[in-house]
């Protein structure tokens, strides 16, 4: 199907990079243009750059095992898992005793990657957890689990890099740096998406437009009910050349109890970061549309450049006693937060938007759309052509609104935590703990 000749992806993050190198090699004469807030390409802001994501098929919905154990071969087997990109180490997935919840989720992902062929092993219990792990200690408060050693990790900001390059190389695609503020709308029909504004003023009109723009998405379009942005707490700390060595070829771990997992170090850097139902940051903004109604909405959006509030650092400090004690009370060197764009059930938004002619949504990540980078490009085209598989069509379709005042983020029974946490409160009761140890 062709293409309208003129189109504009918003967003160079996994999404956006990736709709770039499919649409420019399946559709040669359309001219594209992608549009990034961030100076640079990665952007470190953006929910795609981090040291490392975990790529694995370990899904409890069937057709997303599937998906991301086709994706998983993309990594394993071609130049995006090549120069240390990717790294197969295993992920070590294990649930609480009592938590019926987790315990379901790792039992149906269990049986999803032994369906695929993954070289997966159930580990009914902590004595056989601790010996396809023993990196980690007696500590760990697990009550089972399983190991998928077909599951590795992704140099997140490397694979961001390699996109670009690409793209650079083939200069197929015209990049443009600005902020969009607002969509542009035809004046005949108040509906119709004819472009953006970025920059304060500048403007650019396409045909098509894309929306790629993550956690940010919200303030562009009315997504109230549909998605909402939850901050994600991240902590770094240096280890030494021993620890290095000791902890590179352990599998990654991800602790349904407490939503805390750990990717093997690299460069003597040890990350610790939380799948949970995280921070929100509500802010009032216009709700978008054509025309300017006066009316404001409440949406939570991304904090850029914050630390992680004090109760983040507790449950890493917590985490880390059981699982890595001897690291417990060594110092982050860096701590970020870093944004999720959660759907109600962890479905990706990709389709047109049901009321704006020529504007397209490609968002929704939910805090696992980065394994898929290798081929969420090519899923994006199908669906701007009309030919997404049924399945896919159905899942990424404009899903209906929940009720925003119990929309806390995903549940697809994967995070952990506790609900609406609000940053700001968070962020304050970790100055007023300072500044009662100063006193
Ligand atoms: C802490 C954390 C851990 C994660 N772990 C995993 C994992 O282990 N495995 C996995 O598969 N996935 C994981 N994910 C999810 C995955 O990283 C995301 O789903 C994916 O990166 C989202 O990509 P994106 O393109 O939607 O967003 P982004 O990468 O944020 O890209 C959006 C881009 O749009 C730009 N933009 C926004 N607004 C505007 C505007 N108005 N004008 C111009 N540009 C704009 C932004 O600057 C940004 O660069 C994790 C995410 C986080 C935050």
């Amino acid at each position: 199907m062709s293409l309208p000749e003129n189109i504009l992806i918003v967003g160079g993050g996994v999404f956006g990079l990736s709709t770039a190198l499919s649409l420019s090699r399946r559709h040669p004469k359309s001219k594209i243009t992608l549009l990034e807030a961030s100076p640079t390409i990665p952007n470190p802001h953006g929910s795609s750059v981090d040291s490392s994501r975990i790529i694995r098929a370990d899904y409890s919905h069937p057709t997303y095992a599937k998906l991301a154990s086709e994706a998983v071969d993309l990594w394993r087997t071609t130049e995006w898992g090549y120069d240390g990109r990717y790294t197969q180490n295993g992920l070590l997935l294990v649930y609480p005793t009592g938590d019926s919840t987790a315990k379901d989720y790792t039992t149906k992902s269990y049986h999803n990657v032994k369906q695929l062929g993954e070289n997966a092993q159930f580990l009914p219990t902590k004595a056989d957890v601790l010996n396809a792990a023993p990196a980690y200690g007696e500590t760990l408060q697990v009550a089972g689990g399983y190991v998928n050693w077909s599951s590795g990790w992704a140099d997140a900001e490397a694979g961001v890099r390699f996109a670009k390059q690409k793209l650079d190389k083939e200069g197929k695609v015209r990049f443009v740096h600005g902020e969009v503020s607002r969509l542009l709308f035809s004046p005949e029909d108040n509906r119709t998406v004819t472009g953006v504004v970025y920059d304060q003023d500048k403007t650019i009109t396409a045909d098509l437009v894309i929306l790629a723009t993550g956690a940010w998405t919200a303030g562009l379009v009315d997504l109230r009910g549909r998605t909402v942005s939850t901050g994600q707490a991240i902590a770094y700390m240096r280890i030494s050349d021993d620890e290095q060595r000791r902890l590179e070829h352990m599998p990654t771990i991800l602790n349904f109890a407490t939503g805390i997992f750990i990717i093997p170090p690299r460069n003597n850097t040890l990350k610790i970061a939380r799948h949970a139902y995280g921070y929100h940051n509500p802010k009032t903004v216009p709700v978008p549309g054509a025309l300017p109604t006066g009316e404001t909405m409440q949406v939570s959006l991304p904090e850029r450049g914050v630390p992680i509030p004090l109760e983040g650092e507790t449950a890493f400090r917590t985490a880390l006693k059981q699982l890595l004690p001897t690291f417990a009370d060594r110092p982050f060197i860096d701590t970020r937060i870093c944004w999720y764009t959660d759907t109600p059930k962890g479905d990706f938004i990709i389709t047109p938007h049901p009321s704006h002619p020529h504007l397209f949504l490609a968002t929704g990540g939910s805090g696992h759309g980065y394994k898929f980078f290798p081929l969420l490009g090519e899923k994006i085209v199908d669906a701007l052509e009309g030919n997404l598989a049924p399945e896919l069509a159905e899942l990424w379709a404009w899903p209906e609104a929940v009720d925003e005042d119990s929309f806390d983020g995903t549940e697809d029974g994967s995070r952990s935590g506790e609900k609406r946490l609000l940053l700001v409160d968070e962020l304050a009761k970790g100055n007023k703990a300072k500044r009662g140890s100063a006193l």
